[in-house]
C-alpha cells in the first residue's frame, strides 16, 4: 500500500506514518510545518518506505505514481494556534480538503479525514453519539476549526455520495502523549511544562469543565482499525473516561512531585464545558476501545516531556 499523509510531522501524523510503515506501507509524508515539527519524523527521513514534501495542501497538491490512500491529518489543532491562525485554519479544511478529494478520485485511492469532537461545538446531548449534529457557534473564536471541519466532513462526504470516492470520516477526540508540542496551549501539555519547569499550572476557569482524554496509541490503533474497515460513515475514536480539567491539572501535580501551584484564569469564550465521547460504534463495528488507562498514559507522556524540557 502506498498513503500520502498530510501532517505528517505533527502530533497525530507522525504516529500515524509510524504505524503505516510498521504495517508495510509507503508512506508520502506531506506538511508545511506551520505547526508541525520536523524532530518527530527525523527518523523517518531516512528510509526508503518514507518520502517527505514540504508543501501547504491548500495549493494544489500533486503525486506522482499510484496512491492507494490518502489521510488528511494537517490542520493547527490546539486552540491558541486557531486564534492565531484563523484563515490557515479555514483553509486547510476546505481548499485542502478539496485539493486531496481531487486527488483521491484522480488516484482511485481511499479518502480519510481526520474530524473532531469539535464538530458537537458546546454539546447538549451528553455523551456524543455519531448522530448529535453540535452546538456550533460559527463565528465564535473556535468557528473557524469547528466549522472547517464540518465542511471537511460534507465536502467528503458530497465526494463519496457524487463521484464514488471511499471515505472514512474518524471524530477524533482529546488525545495526549508524546510529540505533542510543549508549547502548544492544550491543557496536558502546558499542565507538564508548567509543573516541569516550575510554573503556576493555570486552570482556565473554576476547572469544573470536562474532557476524556485518549493515550495516542490507542487512538492510533482506532483509526488503523477504521481504515481496514469498509464503514464511511463517521466514527468517534476517543477515550470515554471523562474527567475535570481541575482533576487532569492536580493528578499531573501529584505524577510529576512538583511545587507548582494551580491558578485559576478567565474560561475562554465558548470553551465546551463537557465532552465525551459515545464509543459504542466503534466497539461495534471496529471491535475496539481504549487499553491504556490514564495513569500508564500520563506515566509515558510525562517521560517525553521530561526529556524535551531538559
Ligand atoms: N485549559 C486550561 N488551561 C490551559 C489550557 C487549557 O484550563 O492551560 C482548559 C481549556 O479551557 C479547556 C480544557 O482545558 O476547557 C481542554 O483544553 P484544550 O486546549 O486541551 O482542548 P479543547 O478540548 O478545549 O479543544
Amino acid at each position: 500500500m502506498k498513503a500520502l499523509i498530510t501532517g505528517t510531522a505533527g502530533f497525530l501524523g507522525s504516529h500515524l506514518s509510524d504505524r503505516l510503515i510498521k504495517e508495510g506501507a509507503q508512506v508520502v509524508g506531506m506538511d508545511n510545518l506551520i505547526t508541525g515539527n520536523i524532530n518527530n519524523i527525523d527518523h523517518l527521513l531516512p528510509l526508503k518506505e518514507f518520502t517527505f514534501y514540504h508543501h501547504d495542501v491548500t495549493k494544489f497538491v500533486h503525486v506522482p505514481g499510484d496512491l492507494d490512500a490518502i489521510l488528511h491529518f494537517a490542520s493547527p489543532a490546539s486552540p491558541i494556534d486557531y486564534l492565531q491562525m484563523p484563515i490557515q485554519t479555514l483553509k486547510v479544511g476546505s481548499l485542502g480538503t478539496h485539493n486531496l478529494l481531487g486527488l483521491a478520485k484522480a488516484k482511485g485511492a481511499k479518502f480519510m479525514i481526520a474530524s473532531t469532537s469539535e464538530v458537537y461545538g458546546d454539546p447538549l446531548v451528553h455523551p456524543q453519539p455519531e448522530e448529535y449534529w453540535g452546538n456550533v457557534n460559527p463565528i465564535g473564536p473556535r468557528g473557524v476549526y469547528d466549522e472547517a471541519k464540518r465542511f471537511q466532513e460534507a465536502m467528503t462526504m458530497a465526494y463519496h455520495t457524487y463521484h464514488g470516492v471511499d471515505i472514512r470520516i474518524v471524530r477524533i477526540f482529546n488525545t495526549y502523549g508524546p510529540r505533542m508540542r510543549t508549547n502548544d496551549g492544550r491543557a496536558l501539555p502546558a499542565f507538564f511544562s508548567q509543573a516541569i519547569e516550575g510554573r503556576d499550572i493555570t486552570v482556565f476557569g473554576d476547572g469544573s469543565q470536562t474532557r476524556s482524554f485518549c493515550y495516542v496509541d490507542d487512538l492510533i490503533e482506532g483509526i488503523y482499525r477504521l481504515l481496514q474497515s469498509d464503514y464511511t460513515l463517521p466514527v468517534n475514536i476517543g477515550n470515554p473516561v471523562e474527567i475535570s480539567i481541575k482533576q487532569a491539572a492536580e493528578e499531573i501535580v501529584s505524577l510529576t512531585g512538583s511545587d507548582s501551584k494551580i491558578i485559576y484564569m478567565d474560561l475562554p469564550k465558548d470553551d465546551p464545558k463537557i465532552r465525551q465521547p459515545d464509543i459504542t460504534k466503534a466497539k461495534e463495528i471496529l471491535g475496539w476501545e481504549p487499553k491504556i488507562d490514564r495513569a500508564e498514559g500520563l506515566k509515558r507522556t510525562y517521560e517525553y516531556f521530561k526529556k524535551v524540557l531538559s
